[in-house]
């Protein structure tokens, strides 16, 4: 008889809360992680963050190795793969970590069934989040949907709760199961390794970050944002640092936490404006427009830039992002949903809350969005957050040549903005 410990979005083995109530089952635990084959099938072969999960489950791999324990590592249809399991192997008890997304509980939902049907025990925890959908509302229990005031219940609550225990499960490793499974290499899985690699994350370049993090020429971020999304590091810790050193990063770790309770509670985020008032705007949604924003062709300097940032680097600045984002809606008139399912495609960091949330934000469709009548100038927000043209100068080589001419003028696209979205919103 054995448990399972499932890995997903949860790649550790430091401060990993499933993982420590796993270890403390009265049966050996296999850890176990699935490359589910229907999301595999729609990346590119050399997808960078397939190149990230193995590196990161190789790491974990070897430090299981110490405790003669190791990885099972499966390929295949997620439902299918626990139908094998529960043939192979008597399982008692599975212990996983609660993911929010609506794909993943409908997942997580049809295996618990599953594991039921085979009376093997399913249990889950909250360990992506310090507080989950329910924990943060107001006083009537309905979601918060502005942002300041989830924050200030979320600080309030936050000061009320006793130090954050650390779960340190390295006093339960006896308890892994001591057999040694034959760990895939990356072209197993059908992948080959990428060229693009995730950044370390550093709090060394924190200190000023209020006064820098807007300016995409100084490496003042974190760089943390890869690494909450596959859990390489634990949210509580990053917490606990974020409060004692910097109030203003501990408020960006609190949008990562807004945005998931609002997927949680609005699933229709996911495709639709969560303002339905916006429905009726009339986008141009013309494919060679797209095209131009993709291949950072708009002849606006800070817009191309953020783009092949992207494009070469699966990377880019969070200043850089709203700019480029508010130009393809705005300008451009695309809807945001082509925007950000580009951005899915790219980012290493991408994650569907956060994504659809601050895609909606800069549209004006979302919760707590930026007014519509506020369009981003391209050219002033260089001048005010690259005014030596640092940054521009990284990405655009020829910048100095004479840069091309802008696809469309400002103050027409502007103008052009603010007619079609008022002609299209429902009061
Ligand atoms: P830091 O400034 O060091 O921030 C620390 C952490 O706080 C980040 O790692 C992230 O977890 C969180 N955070 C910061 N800003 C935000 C925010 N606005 N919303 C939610 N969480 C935030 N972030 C993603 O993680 N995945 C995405 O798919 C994503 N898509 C975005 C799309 C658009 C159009 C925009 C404008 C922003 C998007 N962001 C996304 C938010 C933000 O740009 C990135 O989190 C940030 O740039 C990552 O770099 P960092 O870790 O160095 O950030």
């Amino acid at each position: 008889a054995v448990s399972f410990f499932w890995f997903r979005r949860d790649l550790r083995l430091e401060d990993n809360i499933g993982l420590y109530h796993a270890l403390q089952s009265e049966y050996p635990v296999i850890p176990l992680f699935i490359f589910d084959e229907a999301i595999l099938d729609s990346l590119p072969k050399d997808d960078a963050r397939v190149t990230f999960i193995h590196e990161s489950l190789t790491q974990i791999n070897t430090q299981l190795h110490e405790f003669k324990s190791s990885l099972l590592i499966k390929k295949g249809k997620t439902q299918q793969v626990w139908k094998d399991l529960l043939d192979e192997f008597d399982v008692k008890e599975v212990f996983f970590n609660k993911d929010y997304e609506p794909f993943a509980i409908q997942r997580d939902e049809a295996i618990c069934q599953l594991l039921e049907r085979n009376q093997s025990i399913s249990y889950s925890f909250k360990d992506q989040v310090l507080f989950e959908e329910k924990e943060i509302t107001k006083a009537d229990g309905l979601p918060y949907t502005v942002y300041t005031p989830y924050k200030n219940k979320w600080l309030e609550k936050f000061h009320a709760i006793s130090p954050i225990r650390e779960y340190d499960a390295g006093d339960l490793f006896l308890n892994f199961y001591r057999s040694k499974f034959p760990f895939p290499i990356l072209e197993e899985i059908g992948f080959v390794e990428s060229a693009i690699k995730v950044k370390p994350y550093t709090f060394e370049t924190l200190s000023n970050y209020q006064d820098t993090r807007d300016f995409p020429a100084v490496d003042s971020t974190s760089y943390l944002s890869p690494h909450l999304r596959f859990g390489t590091v634990s949210i509580r810790k990053m917490i606990r640092f974020a409060a004692k050193t910097n109030a203003v990063f501990l408020s960006e770790l609190i949008w990562r936490e807004f945005f998931m309770q609002i997927l949680y509670h609005f699933p229709k985020v996911v495709t639709q404006n969560f303002k339905s008032a916006y429905d009726g705007i009339q986008w141009r949604n013309n494919e060679e427009d797209f095209k131009r924003w993709c291949t950072g062709t708009t002849g606006y300097p800070m817009v191309d830039a953020g783009m092949r940032q992207l494009n070469e680097t699966g990377y880019m600045h969070n200043r850089v992002r709203m700019v480029v984002a508010s130009f393809l809606c705005k300008h451009l008139l695309i809807q945001w949903q082509w925007g950000e399912a580009y951005f899915a495609e790219k980012l290493l960091d991408y994650d569907l809350s956060a994504n659809v949330g601050n895609w909606q934000w800069a549209a004006g469709t979302g919760c707590d969005a930026a007014p519509y009548f506020r369009v981003f100038n391209p050219e002033i927000q260089q001048q005010k957050f690259d005014e030596n043209g640092i940054y521009v100068r990284i990405w655009i080589p020829e910048f100095d040549l004479g840069y091309g001419e802008p696809m469309v003028d400002h103050a027409f696209a502007r103008d052009r903005a603010i007619a079609t979205y008022k002609a299209g919103i429902v009061k």
